[in-house]
């Protein structure tokens, strides 16, 4: 298997089905009426410190004390989980966090908004070219993601991709990725009924599970930090080493 890996050429359907990946098997991804996309490691990469910087900054200014992120997992988690556990593990009990996680959060935005200059996001392989043929067929498109609404669609619209998504799901209005995902799948079904079919696309074990857990469909692609085969273990319905590979499975 990991020779396989090696070469590029492994590729994981939903059947699990994997080798060449010309072959078009089992999963329809282009059967649904709406796409939910996480942000960080699947439509882009931030190659800046911007959204980090704006986390220290925010607990220096609020609670007088320098704290980092070192130890605190930051893929597949949400801004105010991030902020909590960071803040615990500089001696900050939760109640003091929780009491203060609003205003915090209000001042990274106003940190990220104010250099977003600097933000150097990258596109991960093919997301225009998705993104631009799922707009062209009328489908839906939104954004569940574990950032502040405000920081995620600034990183969006540095990107250049803003324009492409109706509607996004962020960590203010729900804290934990289940609960993000969840409105944004019912979100999704208030827009275009309660029958529509929705599919999540993300980059995280966490991804995987809070899409399952909410009962929909997710395609895993492997563009953040996480390899194909530990996005495998998890069974998503499709698993891509990222968006290049859809076009492989055109039905
Ligand atoms: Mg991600």
């Amino acid at each position: 298997m990991e020779s396989n890996r090696e070469s590029g050429a492994i590729v994981i359907a939903a059947d699990g089905f994997s080798g060449n990946e010309s072959l078009p098997r089992g999963f329809d991804w282009r059967g649904f009426d709406a796409y939910l996309f996480d942000i960080d490691g699947t439509l882009l990469n931030s190659r800046d410190a911007v959204h980090y910087e704006a986390f220290l900054i925010a607990m220096q200014e609020l609670y007088g004390r320098a704290v980092d992120l070192t130890g605190v997992p930051v893929h597949g988690s949400t801004d105010p989980i991030i902020l909590l556990k960071a803040l615990e593990m500089a001696g900050v009990c939760e109640a003091d966090g929780r009491a203060t996680l609003a205003e915090a959060m209000r001042r990274m935005c106003t940190e990220v908004e104010a250099r977003s200059e600097q933000l150097r996001p990258e596109l991960c392989g093919s997301v225009e070219k998705l993104l631009a043929e799922l707009k062209a067929g009328g489908k839906l498109m939104g954004v569940t993601s574990g950032n502040v609404e405000r920081i995620g669609w600034a990183k969006l619209k540095a990107a250049g991709i803003d324009e492409y998504f109706s509607f996004g799901s962020f960590s203010d209005r729900n804290e934990t990725r289940t609960e993000i995902f969840r409105w944004g799948a019912e979100e999704a079904r208030r827009r275009l009924g309660a029958t529509a079919k929705v599919c999540f696309v993300g980059d995280t074990p966490a991804d995987v599970e809070s899409a399952k857990a909410c009962g929909f469909a997710v395609i895993a692609v492997a563009t953040g930090i996480f390899p194909l085969l530990d996005l495998a273990k998890c069974e998503p319905d499709m698993c891509i080493p990222g968006c290049e590979t859809l076009w492989s499975y055109a039905r």
